[in-house]
C-alpha cells in the first residue's frame, strides 16, 4: 500500500515521522516508485521474483519474493551468505533462466515471459556477462575470444563484410584493458586478471547496456581484484553502463553505488557510502 494514498488521513505528527522513515529507506531503493515505471524510468524492476528447484522430489525455495529497482547507469553489488540465491538472481536477469513467479522488466518492457529464441537474441544484444572462471575458449586467440559474441550473432553472409570493423572493436576493447600486447596469445600464457580482462572485453563486444558479473574478482589477488574493480567502475561512469556485479568480499561489495543482500530469498538495497 502506497503511503501517498494514506497520507490525508493522518495527523502532521504521523506525516513527519513516514516522511523521516520514507528518508531512512526510500521506497525507490527496493520496490519501485510506480510514477517512475516509464520508459525514462528505472532501467531494471523486479516484482515479486520466486525460483524454486527440485532435488530428489523436494523443492528447495530459492528466491522468495524478490523485489527490486535499479536506475540506468547505476553500480549495484550483490552479497550473502553461499547458496543465498546470488548467482540464481543474476542468472533471472540475465534470461539464462526463467522465474517460476513475478516479472522482471527493462526500460519499462516485460522480459521474463519472453520466449527462450527472443530472450537469446535480447541477452545477446544487450547484456554482457562474466562469471568468475572467465569462460574463455582455450584454443582460441585473446583476439578471438573477444570477437566470438559477434561471431554468433552474425549470419555468415554480414560477419565477412564487416569483420575489419569488428576487429577494430575487438582491438580497441582489449587496448582499453590494457592488453593490447597480448592478443595473439591463447588464454593458457595469460595470468587471472589478464583473463578476466579477456572476458571484461568480450562482454563489451556488442555494446551492452547492462553487464551482469558473478563473482568477477571471485578467483583472483588483491591486486588484480582492486584492478578489475578499477576497469568496471571506468566503465559504469565513462559508458554509462549498468552493472550488477555478485561478491563475497564485503570490501568490493562496498566499492559500489549500492548493495543488495539477499537474506531468506528476498533482497534488502541499501545505498552505500551514505
Ligand atoms: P549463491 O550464488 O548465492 O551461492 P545459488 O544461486 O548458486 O547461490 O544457489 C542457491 C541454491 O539453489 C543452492 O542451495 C543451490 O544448491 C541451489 N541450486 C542452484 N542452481 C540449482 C540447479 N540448477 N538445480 C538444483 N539446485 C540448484
Ligand atoms: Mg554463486
Amino acid at each position: 500500500m502506497s503511503d501517498i494514498g494514506t497520507d490525508a488521513k493522518r495527523t502532521p505528527k504521523r506525516r513527519l515521522l513516514v516522511r523521516a522513515r520514507n528518508l531512512r529507506t526510500p521506497a525507490s531503493e527496493t520496490r519501485c516508485d510506480e510514477a517512475r515505471d516509464s520508459a525514462t524510468g528505472p532501467q531494471i524492476i523486479v516484482r515479486d521474483l520466486h525460483k524454486s528447484y527440485r532435488k530428489a522430489r523436494i523443492e528447495i525455495p530459492v528466491l522468495r519474493g524478490v523485489d527490486l529497482c535499479v536506475e540506468a547507469g547505476e553500480f549495484v553489488s550483490i552479497i550473502g551468505s553461499s547458496g543465498s540465491g546470488k548467482s540464481t538472481l543474476l542468472h533471472l536477469l540475465g534470461m539464462l533462466d526463467a522465474p517460476d513467479q513475478g516479472e522482471i522488466l527493462f526500460a519499462g518492457k516485460r522480459v521474463d515471459s519472453l520466449s527462450t529464441r527472443q530472450r537469446d537474441r535480447m541477452r545477446n544484444r544487450e547484456i554482457g556477462l562474466i562469471f568468475q572462471f572467465y569462460h574463455l575458449l582455450p584454443e582460441l586467440t585473446v583476439l578471438e575470444n573477444v570477437l566470438m559474441p559477434r561471431m554468433i550473432g552474425s549470419s555468415i553472409w554480414s560477419y565477412p563484410l564487416r569483420r575489419r570493423e569488428y576487429r577494430e572493436r575487438a582491438t580497441h576493447l582489449l587496448e582499453k584493458v590494457g592488453l593490447g600486447h597480448r592478443m595473439n596469445h591463447k588464454p593458457r600464457e595469460l595470468s587471472g586478471g589478464e583473463m578476466q580482462r579477456t572476458a571484461i572485453a568480450r562482454s563489451l563486444m556488442v555494446s551492452p547496456k547492462l553487464l551482469l558479473a558473478d563473482e568477477p574478482t571471485g578467483n583472483l589477488d588483491a591486486r588484480n581484484g582492486t584492478d578489475i574493480m578499477r576497469i568496471l567502475r571506468e566503465l559504469n561512469q565513462t559508458e554509462k553502463l549498468t552493472i550488477l556485479m555478485v561478491t563475497h568480499d564485503t570490501e568490493i561489495a562496498a566499492q559500489a553505488d549500492s548493495t543488495i543482500r539477499l537474506v531468506e530469498g528476498r533482497v534488502h538495497k541499501s545505498r552505500n557510502g551514505s
